[in-house]
C-alpha cells in the first residue's frame, strides 16, 4: 500500500492531535477515552472533508481543472471546505446545495457554513430536497462543459475512493501516534454520512492487517443499507490500494439508533452530547454529525460495551461552523 502513487496537494496541518479526554471522561467514570482531532484540520474550521480534499483536488489539478463543482445540503461542511480548498488553489468553485431538512429557521438558510461558502466567493445553486443530486451536478458540468470550462466534479460528502483515501492516511497517523502514547487496539467511535470517513478507516485498518473495532454512528441512512454502502466503498479503496485480502462484512457497523427524526434535524441527545463535551473538554461539536456521534458513543460508554482497559477514540470530524445555523435548537435547550 502506498499513498504516495495518488497525486495530492497539501491542505490541512497534520498530523491533527490525539488527545486524551480526561474531564469527559472524569464525568462519565469511564477509563480511557481519546479525540483525535480532525476537527483541527485548519482548513476553513477543519474537519474531515480536508483529507480527502487532498486527494480529489490533487487529481483535479492533474486533470488542469479550472473549476471544482459539488453538491450537499444546505449546512454541508463538505461544501464549505471545497469551497476553501478552491480559493486556496486559484480555482473557481460552483456547489449545488440540497434543501433536505424541511421547515428549518433563517439562520439554517444564512448562517453557518453558508455563510462562510459565500465569503470563500463560490457560486450557489439551491434545489429541493429530494432532487437528484448527482444527475443535477452532471448538468451542470456539463453546461461549464460547454462554455469551455474544465470543471471536475466531485461527489456528495468527496466519498468516492480517491477521497476516502485521506481516512486510510488518517489510519496512518493514528498508528504512530497509538504506539506513541501505549495505545493497544483502540475502538474507533465516529459519525458516519456520504460513507467515505468510515471506508477509508475500515479500508486502511484492513490493509494494515490491524484488528481495531470501528462504530460508526449513522446521521442519515439505516443500519443496512449504510453498511452495505460503507462496505462497498470500503472494497473499492481497497482495490485501488491493491490490497486483495477479502474485507469480512461484519468490520462494518454503522448504528442508527442516533438519528432521530432524520438528516440534519436535532435531537435531545445530540443536545446532551454537544452541550456535555463544550462542558466537560471545551471542545465544539456539531448538531448533524458529531453530536449525533457523540451521543452514540456516551451510549456505548454507559451501556458498558467497552471493557474497563479499553482505549477508545472519537474521531472528530468537525462542523462546528453549524452551530450557527441551530440557534434556536440550542437556544431551546438551554431556556
Ligand atoms: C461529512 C461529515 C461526516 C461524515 O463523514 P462521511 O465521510 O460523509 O461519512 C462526519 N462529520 C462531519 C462534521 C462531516 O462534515
Amino acid at each position: 500500500m502506498n499513498l504516495q502513487d495518488f497525486p495530492r496537494v497539501r491542505l490541512g496541518h497534520w498530523p491533527t492531535p490525539l488527545e486524551p479526554m480526561k474531564g469527559l471522561a472524569g464525568r462519565l467514570n469511564a477509563a480511557r477515552l481519546f479525540i483525535k482531532r480532525d476537527d483541527c484540520t485548519g482548513l476553513a474550521t477543519g474537519g474531515s472533508k480536508t483529507r480527502k480534499l487532498e486527494f480529489l483536488v490533487g487529481e483535479a489539478m492533474r486533470q488542469g481543472a479550472d473549476t471544482l463543482l459539488t453538491h450537499g445540503a444546505v449546512q454541508s461542511n463538505h461544501v464549505r471546505q471545497t469551497a476553501a480548498a478552491a480559493a486556496f488553489m486559484g480555482l473557481a468553485c460552483e456547489a449545488i446545495l440540497e434543501e433536505r431538512v424541511q421547515d428549518a429557521p433563517a439562520a439554517y438558510h444564512e448562517s453557518g457554513n453558508v455563510l462562510l461558502d459565500q465569503l470563500f466567493g463560490i457560486q450557489l445553486h439551491r434545489v429541493p430536497g429530494g432532487t437528484a443530486m448527482d444527475a443535477a451536478l452532471e448538468a451542470l458540468a456539463q453546461k461549464l462543459r460547454q462554455q469551455g470550462r474544465k470543471p471536475y466534479v466531485i461527489p456528495g460528502g468527496g466519498s468516492n475512493a480517491l477521497g476516502s483515501l485521506g481516512y486510510v492516511d488518517c489510519v496512518l497517523e493514528l498508528q504512530r501516534q497509538c504506539e506513541a502514547m501505549g495505545l493497544r487496539k483502540p475502538h474507533l467511535v465516529h459519525a458516519t454520512g456520504s460513507a467515505g470517513t468510515q471506508a477509508g478507516l475500515v479500508a486502511g485498518i484492513h490493509a494494515l492487517g490491524l484488528d481495531w473495532p470501528v462504530t460508526g454512528i449513522g446521521v442519515r441512512a439505516p443500519r443496512e443499507a449504510q453498511e452495505t454502502r460503507v462496505h462497498d466503498l470500503a472494497v473499492r479503496v481497497l482495490n485501488l490500494l491493491g490490497v486483495t485480502r477479502p474485507l469480512p462484512r461484519e468490520r462494518v457497523v454503522a448504528d442508527d439508533r442516533f438519528i432521530g427524526a432524520g438528516y440534519g434535524i436535532p435531537t435531545d441527545s445530540m443536545i446532551e452530547a454537544v452541550t456535555l463535551l463544550a462542558r466537560t473538554e471545551g471542545i465544539l461539536a456539531d448538531p448533524v454529525y458529531t453530536g449525533k456521534g457523540l451521543a452514540g458513543l456516551l451510549e456505548m460508554v454507559r451501556t458498558g460495551r467497552f471493557h474497563s482497559d479499553e482505549d477508545v477514540i472519537f474521531v472528530h470530524t468537525g462542523g462546528s461552523a453549524g452551530l450557527f445555523g441551530y440557534v434556536s435548537a440550542f437556544a431551546k435547550a438551554s431556556a
